[in-house]
């Protein structure tokens, strides 16, 4: 299956090794033509405000919104998770909106704001390495949004449909249980038709609907 890695900024690389490690193809994302035929999207970390400002530019912005409302699957991770956020919060700007999450930018503070820490997840078993550099934190979590992870009591991985955030790198681990978790997802958006954009259900919530109860 071929995955698309959007590629205009950030540690893109790093998870097009991850990918490729797991048997998957990888696109290099940089246009809105490039996202045909793929069978998910990752967004990198990097500077979300710099991101945005491309994503507009190139068209992408809605390219991506189209492809995640015929049921593609996206995974953000950092900067990534800030992109698809509903709200983003310190300071505001704008996003995707694709996931019923708030963050809060660079909320961690300046002796925590980077670091490895292994934390539990829904996934498996034993705990996960998980590396955060200057992380959001995600504030609130609407109900459809099912945490899969948490630091401190606060969501650090987080699913809505066949959209998946975490406010860590699990690119830079050598642990690829995430990205494993990320191309089933995909590949059940792929099986379910989604790719072409026209028979994939969505799953994203698109009213306000229940938003706002923080978890
Ligand atoms: N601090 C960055 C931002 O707010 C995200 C950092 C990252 O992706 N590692 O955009």
């Amino acid at each position: 299956m071929k995955i698309g890695i959007l590629a205009l900024q950030g540690d893109f690389e790093a998870h097009a090794r991850v990918l490729e490690k797991l048997g998957a193809e990888v696109v290099y994302v940089r246009t809105p033509e490039a996202l045909h035929g793929i069978g998910g999207l990752i967004l990198p970390g990097g500077e979300s405000t710099t991101h945005m400002n491309l994503l507009e530019e190139t068209g992408l912005d809605e390219a991506i919104r189209e492809m995640a409302a015929g049921g593609g699957a996206v995974f953000g991770t950092c900067a990534g998770a800030i992109l698809l956020a509903r709200e983003v919060k310190q300071p505001a700007q704008k996003s995707l909106g694709l996931m019923d999450i708030t963050v809060v930018r660079n909320a961690y503070g300046r002796q925590l704001s980077s670091g490895v820490l292994n934390l539990e997840t829904k996934l498996r078993e034993q705990p996960l390495e998980m590396v955060f550099i200057r992380a959001p934190i995600i504030e609130k979590a609407a109900k459809g949004v099912e945490v899969l992870a948490e630091r401190e009591g606060k969501p650090v991985l987080v699913q809505q449909g066949r959209i998946m955030a975490a406010t860590f790198h699990p690119e830079l681990t050598d642990d690829a249980a995430i990205h494993r978790k990320f191309l089933e997802l995909a590949a059940s958006a792929h099986g379910a038709g989604a790719s072409n954009g026209k028979r994939g259900a969505s799953t994203i919530a698109k009213s306000k609907k229940g938003y706002g109860k923080s978890r």
